[in-house]
């Protein structure tokens, strides 16, 4: 993994920061993004103890200058990026019936989940072209994908939370459009479902450790053959749309 880097949204902790720490031991550059530089520059830190070539770049992914700033400093340090993985991500209001969710939340929701990953993409395109293969990864969920959600004897069917579980849909539907649009510059777009894991996210109620959540998304990032594109998986396997 000689010279790859990677840039990894919401990366402070949980989900994002296993597999900071995963790709960072299996030798790559880790960008680490934050919206908090305290909270970031601790997780940078603990990367850093264990020998890890780990850099803290501020990102909030609804703060375009923030994503403009930090694809100015990639692009002046190292002239290209080999991985990007949006996984920040909020739940936003849940146990709610889709008719009492206020719009507010549900904007919120997408603000951080569609258009921030969005935004990110779009802004370190040029990046990800001056590398070879390089590999987009959009942290999704399983609770986006429509065949678990409407059948009626899967457990996701009973979640309510309809801005988070549409806007996961509407990743999915975002993954597909970038790939294809991507695929003649050899960039490759998945997404992926870390499946229901422990972390703040959901108050540790999770059945899977950070360690099991990330395998996927590393394997996306390093492991996957350069032509897998425009899938859903859930570990390595395709789950469904
Ligand atoms: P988490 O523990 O809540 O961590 C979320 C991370 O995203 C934090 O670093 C947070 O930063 C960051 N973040 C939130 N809003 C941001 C913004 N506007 N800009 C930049 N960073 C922001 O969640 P997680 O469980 O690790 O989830 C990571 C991803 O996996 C999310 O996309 C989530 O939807 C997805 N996912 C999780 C589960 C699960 O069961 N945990 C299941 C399926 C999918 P702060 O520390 O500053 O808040």
């Amino acid at each position: 993994m000689k010279n790859k880097n990677v840039l990894i949204t919401g990366a402070n902790k949980s989900i994002g920061f296993e597999t900071a720490r995963e790709l960072g031991l299996l030798g790559y550059k880790v960008w680490l993004g934050s919206r908090d530089h305290d909270r970031g520059q601790l997780a940078v830190n603990r990367l850093t103890k264990d020998g890890i070539d780990a850099q803290l770049i501020i990102i909030d992914v609804t703060n375009m200058l923030s994503i403009n700033e930090a694809a100015r400093r990639i692009q002046h340090e190292d002239g290209k990026l080999d991985v990007l993985i949006n996984n920040a991500g909020i739940l936003g209001s849940h146990d709610v019936a889709p008719g009492e969710q206020p719009i507010d939340d549900i904007m919120a929701v997408y603000d951080t989940n569609v258009f921030g990953l969005i935004r990110v993409t779009q802004a370190f395109i040029p990046l990800l072209k001056c590398a070879q293969n390089a590999r987009i990864i959009m942290v999704s969920s399983g609770l986006g994908s429509l065949k678990w959600v409407s059948d009626l004897n899967h457990p996701y069917s009973r979640v309510q939370a309809m801005g988070y579980t549409s806007s996961k849909s509407a990743v999915n539907a975002i993954t597909v459009a970038f790939a294809k649009g991507l695929m003649a510059e050899g960039i490759s777009v998945n997404a992926v479902d870390p499946g229901y894991t422990a972390t703040d996210f959901n108050g540790h109620t999770g059945y899977r450790t950070v360690a099991e959540a990330a395998r996927g998304i590393v394997w996306l990032a390093a492991e996957a053959n350069a032509d897998i594109t425009a899938g859903f998986y859930f570990d390595q396997n395709r789950a469904p749309w």
